[in-house]
């Protein structure tokens, strides 16, 4: 590939070689994000004004923007000298109304509507003290002139120093210079849906004649967004064949440890977790790199699929690593996998950033000696001095903030080593595939039979004595609790819970070795000893901050407090309570809010208090915040898309991510025709990493 197709360079001109933009306007326009008339062309209108014109007064009702044929009548300057100047028109009825002008100089004014004269005139009418008005109206022309006031105006996004008018002459300018390009989509899905081609598509957006064409199910728009998701899924379908390229390895295993794992269980694993262990075998078994996402709502039983495959590198003679986020979490791993492990006769060890020293130093040798065969831990099991004899599996869980490239980095550790990346947080179909689209995934959508809904309620937090009473008679028969707190330090902000402070309530209220404490703030030995105080059933109600959010695992405890369950996201809620619930006893959880509650504060806290289904709660929750809160864009490697919008326009993203592999398949090197116009397009959505993985294929 020879570089940027010539056609193409116009629009990649500087953004100044447009009419009406100077070095000034140019530097306003990178507020928002247009420094080349690509750009330009990107940045859509998001509503319009009609300015056809209308008879006469009659026909409108104020306050609304209209466009009139008018006589001008007389000049009224203001008596101070600071009021403003009415200029009195009559309408085609005879209807006499005034037009407004602060500031303006008279001869100015005279110049433009001449006494006795016609003129069409548009603006915004209102009425100010019961008669009608239209204040610095947006155009007056003489009448010869009035077909270059557009019947229909775009309303673009504006910045500082930026106004309609340039937006609408610069949009004019780099429509002019669209280029012939030869048509990405496919030809049979164009047809189906009724798409225009891509410049047709340009102008139909950039010149709305309705409301219609500016809503996002506008044909026009609806294929715009489509290239740009069609390019993001091409760049992560090439990310994808250039991940699974022949790198890999054959991991097979012989099933034998795996049948001693389940041999030992207290149960049977759900249909979907047998489903998804294959899927990962299958995987591993073939010579490319395995590069796949275990989604499962909490509690679905990710730990046990995670095992099995880590048993799989085993039985093949190999190693496999288990990276949690954070230390408790690495520990708990340990500790519930201890007796499969056991069980198995498999050597397994943690490693975080605690281990030092020799204890340290032992067991790196005992990793590439091969003596450990599956090791937990941190992201402390990457650094730079950690080597492994055989490494066959890397499974990252609960990394659901990890962008693309950071997950290629780390399974560039394990020297082509298959990776599995595990998440809880439902994210909506059409966001996994924005950000997952180069992983193949498996699905845990069957929770392990038995488990008791969990009764959700919202209480206010002036009824918090009636919830510790509650808690403790829970506490007197023998159930056991979590009472999450959105802060530590109450100096951090003094409006929210401190869970110090709590901490020394409750245990007034309940008694002394009752109540445990964690939060991030304690120092790792007694953050440990806390959680093992209460896993073990020494403390009976733990007070914490969000560090239990991911994968604590404690049956026994069945009552879940929140405080201020506002200031949470719906997912973060939905974490949380999925500690509770996963034993036996009927479980709870209360969630504490600060009256008043904003109207979408209510219907957020509603939505969790009236399901338990991961993915419908994170559908809402995208309905309701946003794409790009649901997983903090900047964080979560999520792109940006300038015109696609996936709250409104969802099944397009599954739609690009099916037609990018299937070209791609295809036609490996975007050769042929459509090929070759997808590279274009590529060039024109500027996915610089795709065009660099043809270049190098
Ligand atoms: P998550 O998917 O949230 O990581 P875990 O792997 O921690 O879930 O599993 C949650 C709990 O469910 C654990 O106590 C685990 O032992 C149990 N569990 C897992 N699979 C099953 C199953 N098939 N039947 C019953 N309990 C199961
Ligand atoms: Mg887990």
């Amino acid at each position: 590939m020879t570089g940027r197709p010539a056609a193409l360079f116009p629009l990649f001109a500087e953004v100044e070689t447009l009419p009406g933009i100077g070095a000034k306007t140019a530097k306003n326009l990178e507020n928002l994000g247009i420094t080349r008339p690509r750009d330009v062309l990107f940045t859509l209108p998001q509503a319009l004004v009609d300015r056809r014109p209308v008879a006469s007064l009659r026909e409108v009702v104020p306050p609304l923007i209209c466009t009139l044929k008018v006589e001008v009548i007389s000049h009224h300057a203001s008596r101070n000298r600071s009021g403003p100047t009415r200029v009195l028109v009559r309408d085609g009825d005879g209807v006499d109304f005034a037009l407004v002008f602060f500031h303006a100089r008279g001869d100015y004014l005279q110049k433009i509507l001449p006494v006795g004269e016609c003129r069409l005139v548009s603006g915004k009418l209102e009425l100010f003290d019961n008669t009608v008005q239209m204040v610095h109206p947006d155009h007056i022309l003489p009448l010869d002139e009035a077909d270059q006031l557009p019947r229909f105006e775009p309303v673009y996004p504006l910045t500082a120093g930026i106004t309609q008018k340039v937006m609408a002459k610069a949009s004019e300018g780099a429509l002019a210079r669209l280029p012939e390009l030869a048509e990405w989509i496919d030809p049979a899905l164009k047809v189906r849906e009724k798409w225009p081609d891509w410049a047709v598509a340009l102008r139909a957006a950039h010149r709305p004649e309705t409301q219609a064409d500016t809503v996002p199910m506008a044909p026009a728009r609806l294929r715009l967004a489509y290239d740009e998701l069609f390019a993001h899924q091409m760049t992560l379908a090439l990310a994808r064949r250039e991940a699974r390229h022949p790198k890999g390895r054959v991991t097979k295993g012989s099933g034998a440890l795996a049948r001693k794992v389940l041999a030992s269980l207290p149960f049977k694993p759900t249909g979907a977790q047998f489903r998804a262990s294959q899927e990962i075998a299958a995987d591993m078994a073939e010579p490319r790199r395995m590069n796949r996402l275990l989604q499962g709502d909490v509690g679905a039983g990710k730990t046990l699929v995670a095992f099995l495959a880590l048993m799989n590198a085993v039985e093949a003679g190999g190693q496999g690593v288990l990276m949690a986020p954070t230390e408790i979490l690495a520990r708990q791993h340990y500790e519930g996998l201890a007796d499969l492990a056991a069980a198995a006769g498999v050597h397994m060890a943690v490693l975080t950033g605690r281990d030092k020293g020799a204890e340290r130093a032992k067991k790196l040798a005992d990793l590439v000696e091969g003596r450990i065969q599956i090791l937990l831990g941190t992201h402390a099991v990457f650094q730079k001095d950690v080597f492994f004899q055989d490494l066959r599996l890397v499974i990252i869980d609960e990394q659901h903030r990890f962008g693309v490239n950071q997950r290629q980095e780390l399974g560039a550790k394990g020297d082509m080593a298959d990776v599995l990346v595990m998440t809880a947080t439902p994210i909506p179909r059409s966001l996994a595939l924005a950000q997952y689209g180069d992983m193949d995934v498996s699905l845990l959508d069957e929770k392990p039979p038995g488990r008791q809904p969990v009764q959700t309620a919202l209480v206010s937090t002036t009824r918090i004595s009636e919830v510790v009473e509650h808690l403790k008679k829970a506490v007197a028969e023998g159930r056991q609790a979590y009472w999450v707190c959105p802060l530590v330090e109450e100096s951090e902000r003094v409006d929210l819970a401190s869970a110090q402070e709590r901490f020394i309530a409750l245990r007034a209220a309940l008694g002394e070795g009752v109540v445990g404490l964690v939060h991030g703030q304690l120092p790792p030995s007694e953050k440990d000893a806390a959680m093992a105080d209460f896993v073990a059933g020494r403390t009976r109600v733990l007070v914490a901050t969000t560090v239990i959010e991911v994968g604590v695992n404690v049956p026994n405890a069945s009552i879940m407090v929140i405080e201020r369950a506002e200031t949470f996201g719906l997912a973060q809620l939905h974490q949380l309570r999925g500690r509770v619930g996963r034993g036996a006893a009927k479980s709870t959880c209360l969630m504490l809010y600060q009256a008043p509650l904003s109207e979408g504060g209510e219907r957020r806290l509603a939505i969790l208090r009236d399901s338990e289904d991961g993915f419908r709660i994170a559908e809402e929750d995208l309905a309701i915040r946003g794409a790009g809160d649901v997983i903090g864009t900047a964080q979560s490697g999520l792109p940006r898309f300038r015109i696609a919008d996936l709250e409104h326009q969802a099944g397009l993203m599954a739609l690009a991510q099916q037609d990018a592999r299937l070209l791609l398949e295809k036609d490996p090197g975007l050769e042929s025709p459509r090929g070759q116009a997808a590279r274009a397009l590529l060039w024109l959505t500027e996915q610089d990493r795709a065009i660099r993985l043809i270049e190098v294929g």
